[in-house]
């Protein structure tokens, strides 16, 4: 995958999780990304990144900080997928109906979990900017110290699939 370089305007945590919730009123074409400070398209590598992309002005808002604003975060997921992309644990809905390389990402990501190892993702949306196969939903895997991304297409949200990982997401952030 190709690092993506955008147009930005830096932000407070505050003006973030109040563009998030104006452009949920709003109901404009918006989402979110948590760039690591080891993501492949962190503006500014070493910190974190809170990324609101708003799709319908094309304006994105970044908020930088040393330590992960996890309960901004969480609130701003909620915000766009609804709560239940963080209940948990996920409910027993049987086995996704899905492409041929989901059950693989959500392998990969439960053996890093496991062995605590460094890892992020980022659910692209079809028109997100650093989607490199727009029109689709991309969920991507990045791993501190590897140079592969695993990625993971699908033509409809995979909100079951993002929810498990956004689960194990968020427990290796808050070290639960
Ligand atoms: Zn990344
Ligand atoms: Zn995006």
């Amino acid at each position: 995958m190709k690092k993506v370089d955008f147009a930005f305007t830096e932000a407070s945590l505050r003006e973030c999780t109040a563009a998030a919730e104006r452009f949920t009123g709003q109901g404009a074409n918006w989402h979110n990304h948590v760039l690591k400070p080891t993501c492949m398209f962190n503006p500014r590598p070493g910190t974190y990144a809170l990324v609101i992309e708003n799709n319908s002005s094309g304006k994105i808002l970044v908020h930088f900080a040393d330590a992960n604003p996890v309960e901004e975060e969480q609130y701003i997921v909620k915000l766009r997928h609804g709560a239940a992309i963080l209940a948990s644990p996920p409910a027993a809905a049987g086995t996704p109906s899905s492409g041929p390389s989901e059950p693989e990402i959500l392998a990969r990501i439960r053996d890093l979990s496991e062995r605590r190892a460094d890892w992020h993702h980022h659910m692209m949306f079809p028109d997100c900017v650093l989607n490199p196969r727009r029109g689709e939903w991309l969920i991507t895997l990045e791993v501190s110290g590897e140079q592969d991304i695993l990625q993971y297409a699908s033509d409809t949200e995979p909100f079951e699939t993002l929810r498990e990982i956004e689960n194990l997401f968020f427990a290796q952030e808050t070290g639960r």
